[in-house]
């Protein structure tokens, strides 16, 4: 069989980023489906909030297994699971660097733009994105979020650049490591 023309060739299989492809989904099927779980979970910040406390602490008291099963090998199974459970709640697009309850549960890295700290000048007097009309402006719904939270003045944290290396890895995994790796560290300095 002759080689497809450069005109004519199959678009090549767009690698797994995590990246923003609005292209990929049909509005219909966002606006039945996917917005509609978005925007419940940003409707019950508060809940979700009250449960990744609970969550994270959960998962810090399991410390000792993750260190002894070791965090690398616990990476693939955890991030599989976190993908799919965050993809269906957030439509998380595993950055890595979760900062869901700083933004009212509205994940950032659904805006096409990608901002990190508030919305672009163009939300539209609707409340929705500029660059998909369909779409409720994330950071519209991040504020509405973040006014039910008890840590909702967290929406006023600057926002660290993304770092690339990150994506597709366990947002759970590495807060906890951290947040051991803190509590070590204290206890330490008591000791001394
Ligand atoms: S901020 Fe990152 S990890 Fe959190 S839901 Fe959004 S893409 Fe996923």
């Amino acid at each position: 069989m002759a080689d497809p023309k450069p005109g004519n060739a199959a678009p090549a299989k767009k690698a797994a980023t995590g990246a923003y492809t609005p292209a990929g989904v049909s509005p219909n099927r966002r606006g039945r489906h996917t917005y509609t779980i978005r925007l419940w979970a940003v409707r019950h910040s508060r809940f979700f909030e009250w449960f990744y406390n609970r969550f994270a602490n959960v998962f810090l008291l399991l410390h000792p297994l993750w260190k002894t099963l070791g965090y690398s090998r616990v990476e693939k199974p955890i991030t599989f699971v976190e993908r799919h459970v965050k993809g269906f709640l957030f439509d998380c697009r595993m950055c890595g660097q979760c900062a869901l309850s700083s933004t009212g549960m509205s994940c950032p890295m659904n805006c096409p733009k990608q901002l990190r700290n508030g919305p672009c000048g163009g939300v539209r007097s609707n409340g929705n994105c500029e660059v998909e009309p369909d779409m409720p402006c994330v950071w519209v719904q991040a504020w509405k979020g973040s006014q039910n939270m008890t840590g909702g003045q967290k929406i006023m944290n600057v926002q660290k650049p993304v770092n690339q290396s990150l994506r597709e890895t366990s947002s759970w995994l590495r807060v906890t490591a951290e947040a051991a790796a803190e509590r070590e560290a204290a206890a330490n300095k008591e000791m001394k």
